[in-house]
């Protein structure tokens, strides 16, 4: 290939990357500068061009780099997190460029942009504290009433008995987080469907028997409809079991609180795929906290659902076993009316 057409595909190329890329010839001439770098040190490429290194680069550490690699005649590249204007983070990777022979040609650096990385390590920091949150927690509780009763409440037998519900309350939660936890790191590291030809009306009706002593409990009633031709899907059957366990348990949960409960499920057949509706009449999800709730560990912020002890793990779970599906799920809802979770899952 001609060198004109490679010179030509290489300025294409450093164009285009969508991290900064810069180089300087042996005399610190900035020769190299593309649009990326300008974003990152706030000077147009047209203006870096042609100058020195050390009156472009404002960040000295960089420009420190680029020095030594055309001076030293040694130098050894140059890998460093570096701060760059408005407190940007980059890694720096600033390298000589040698002849075969040699000959010193001057130096190139590309830069990647940590941002990406931070977001992922606050990530994971929210994720840490929210647990930590969610066991300190019940833990606080269980340890206050074993306290209160150890220091003589427990002559009382009401407050003994009131302190033991508490306790069993609190111990539930922690169970129930350790459970979500197990299932969900089970789900993440099983990827692959055990899947098998299934009657969604018999998954619906085996996931309703479960809640039946429950809901009896929090006043509500449980139904389920679905038209007699229902076709018959291909699915996980223990996975989607669990999904919609969690979303049934949510809606026993969050519609108990007003007595009077009604949960429907409905399953119906829309084109090629079947839709599973769990309709509730408790207290809805507010408008700016709909599109949250998908997430891992967000609760809703209504004292009502503080008091019902969750832990922001159900309904991500289920999300991720229907993608896992090919399908899709979404809420609709209005505060104080109620919430319809839809699921819409491909037949095959
Ligand atoms: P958890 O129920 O443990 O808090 P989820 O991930 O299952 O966690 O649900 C997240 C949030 O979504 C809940 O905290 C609650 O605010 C809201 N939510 C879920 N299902 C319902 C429902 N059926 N009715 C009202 N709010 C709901």
């Amino acid at each position: 290939m001609p060198p004109r057409i490679e010179g030509q595909l290489s300025d294409a190329l450093i164009k285009g990357l969508s991290d900064p890329a810069i180089g300087i010839d042996r005399v610190g001439m900035v020769r190299v500068f593309n649009d990326e770098a300008g974003v990152a040190l706030g000077i147009k490429p047209e203006d870096a061009i042609g100058r020195k290194v050390w009156e472009v680069v404002t960040v000295s550490e960089l420009s420190r780099a680029f020095m030594a690699q055309i001076k030293d005649s040694n130098p050894v590249t140059v890998e460093q997190v570096m701060v760059f204007p408005n407190n940007r983070l980059f890694a720096v990777k600033v390298q000589a460029v040698r002849t075969d022979k040699g000959r010193n040609l001057g130096a190139v650096a590309v830069l990647r942009d940590m941002a990406g990385i931070q977001k992922i390590e606050r990530g994971i920091d929210q994720i840490m504290s929210d647990l930590n949150r969610s066991i300190s927690a019940p833990l606080t509780a269980i340890k206050g009433c074993v306290e209160t009763l150890l220091e003589g409440a427990y002559n009382d037998r009401t407050i003994t008995h009131r302190f033991l519900q508490m306790i069993n309350d609190e111990a539930n939660r922690l169970v129930r987080l350790v459970m979500t936890l197990e299932r969900s790191l089970a789900d993440e590291s099983a990827h692959k469907l055990n899947k098998t030809k299934c009657r969604l009306e018999d998954l619906v009706r085996s996931v309703i028997d479960m809640f039946v002593k429950v809901a009896e409990n929090h006043h509500v009633s449980l139904a389920v409809e679905f038209p007699e031709n229902l076709p018959w899907v291909e699915v996980d059957r223990a996975l989607l079991n669990k999904a919609l366990v969690n979303l049934v348990d949510n809606a026993v949960r969050y519609t108990g609180i007003n007595n009077q409960g009604q949960i429907v499920i409905t399953l119906s057949q829309r084109e090629r795929t079947v839709v599973i509706e769990v309709k509730d009449n408790g207290i809805g999800i507010p408008p700016e906290e709909r599109e949250r709730i998908f997430e891992r560990f967000y609760r809703g912020s209504d004292e009502k659902v503080a008091n019902l002890g969750g832990i922001g793990l159900g309904l991500p779970v289920a999300a991720d076993i229907v993608k896992a599906h090919g399908g899709t799920i979404e809420v609709s809802s209005e505060e104080g009316q109620g919430s319809t979770f839809t699921v819409v899952l491909p037949i095959r």
